[in-house]
């Protein structure tokens, strides 16, 4: 193993020098040869695991690709090839290789929509596969359930490239909160079905998935632009035992007032149960693209507080089936505003240094966010409700102040909330596992991996 390691790094710092001028191009060549005789004839004065090394080194990859890439460099980019041979990804016209084979599905205009066939029996089967699956149990600790993190984005590249490295930023964010806690992720980059795109995309998702995963007992959905701002805090999972849908809001705001922004669909809790297949269907009619989508805009405008006129949405649609049908669905749904489950960007982001100053991690309120989302910034379309320049600036901020929380494991911190430049916090030292935990990070983190490996 070792060998393996040093072997490629002895290697690339070879090849590096190699790079520097033109000459060294021939010495390659010469190399190559030389190597290629002296391996072959076995006399060459390293020990044998090196050379062996060396020698599947080059005649694999080096004596192809290397030397190759290498004259590459070195010859100016002629003007003369045609445009599709091009090496430059700049320029390159990525609509392309973007093809769709086929038409869309047609919906059958006989039929009201359905996200799938009718299930009522979900309960009994799931029990059923649970007792058959001792191994892939729904509750990983005691009160601890099996969660998967659900998030995704369009199968289309960003309109904007920076779009693009948002989502990394997200994605990479998510990881890091859902390692620490033990919970699993799934990113979706599919239509599951042409009629539900854009906001309305997950719900589609959400029942595959629910279907498809009887071992997890709560799915967690999280949008592409919202990141967890604080990694030490865990769900209080205890507190819902007898909810099925947790989202952040607030009762008045629903069920008096008919509120457009009582709650938030983008961060949210839906437990693994036939109730939530019922729910799913009772809020996937508005959806369908096209004159239901707009037609339904218009009734969610004129019933609901406080809502702009645009085609119908899933957070709309989620206020209006609650408020208009509160029996049936509001003993079930836990509206949460003890902590940030999902916190709107405009409010938090200028008290990070405030929150640095006063609080730590583990809060998950307005001392120190759970999550912070960039509701209306679009990263990834063409335009957004807010400028560019304040969404940009402040996601980097929130990225920033969690990903601090990850790096300090690790005795690193940004250089500021507007650095992407790292500094350390902690000198290394010859005993690693004796290092403190003086941010207290480091004990949850440990604890959550450790609930979920015993299970
Ligand atoms: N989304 C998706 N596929 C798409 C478009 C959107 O999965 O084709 C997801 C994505 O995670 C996004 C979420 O739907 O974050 C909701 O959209 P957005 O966040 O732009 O709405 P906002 O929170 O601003 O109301
Ligand atoms: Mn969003």
């Amino acid at each position: 193993m070792i060998e393996r390691i040093l072997g490629p790094i002895r290697l690339r710092r070879i090849q590096r020098a190699f790079r520097h001028s033109a000459v060294t191009v021939l010495c390659l060549f010469l190399t190559v040869v030389v190597l290629r005789g002296t391996v072959g004839a076995g006399k060459f004065g390293t020990p044998e695991q090196d050379f062996k090394e060396i020698r599947d080194h080059f005649s694999s990859r080096g004596r192809r690709v290397e030397p190759r890439r290498v004259l590459e460099e070195v010859q100016p980019e002629t003007t003369d090839k045609p445009a599709d041979q091009s090496n430059n990804y700049a320029t390159f016209d990525i609509s392309k290789i973007l093809v769709d084979e086929g038409e869309d599905e047609k919906p059958d205009p006989s039929k009201p929509y359905s996200l799938g066939p009718k299930i009522s029996d979900w309960d009994q089967q799931r029990a059923e596969w649970l007792k058959n699956n001792p191994d892939f149990p729904n509750f990983i600790g005691p009160n601890k359930p099996r969660v998967l993190l659900v998030t995704g984005s369009s199968p289309k590249p960003c309109e904007n490239p920076v779009g693009d490295h948002y989502l990394l930023k997200s994605i990479k964010n998510k990881i890091d909160y859902c390692r620490l806690h033990g919970i699993e992720i799934f990113y979706n980059m599919a239509l599951l079905d042409a009629e539900m795109a854009g906001f309305w995309a997950k719900l589609p998702l959400i029942r595959k998935l629910l279907l498809s995963h009887p071992e997890v007992e709560f799915l967690w959905w999280m949008d592409s632009d919202a990141m967890f701002t604080d990694m030490a805090f865990e769900v209080p999972w205890e507190r819902y035992k007898d909810h099925n849908f947790v989202m952040h809001g607030w009762n008045e705001m629903i069920y008096d007032q008919k509120n457009w922004i009582g709650l938030n669909t983008g961060s949210f809790l839906l437990r693994n149960c036939q109730w939530s297949l019922d729910i799913l269907d009772a809020w996937a009619p508005m959806g369908p693209k096209g004159k239901i989508r707009d037609e339904a805009g218009k009734i969610l405008t004129r019933e609901l507080k406080g809502r702009p006129v645009f085609e119908a949405d899933d957070q709309s649609a989620m206020v209006y089936l609650l408020a208009t049908q509160r029996d049936q669905w509001g003993n079930k749904v836990y509206l949460e505003n003890g902590y940030y489950l999902h916190g709107y960007w405009g409010i938090l982001v200028d008290r990070y240094e405030e929150m640095i100053e006063n609080h730590h991690p583990g809060l998950g309120d307005h001392r120190w966010p759970l999550v912070t989302h960039f509701v209306g910034c679009k990263p990834c379309g063409k335009f957004g409700d807010y400028p560019v320049e304040r969404c940009l600036k402040q996601m980097d901020r929130a990225y920033n102040f969690g990903d601090n929380q990850i790096l300090q494991i690790y005795g690193f911190t940004h250089k500021s909330l507007a650095s992407r430049r790292v500094k350390r916090v902690r000198n290394e030292t010859s005993n690693p596992l004796e290092v403190k935990d003086e941010l207290g990070l480091l004990h949850p983190a440990f604890k959550a991996v450790k609930v979920s490996s015993s299970s």
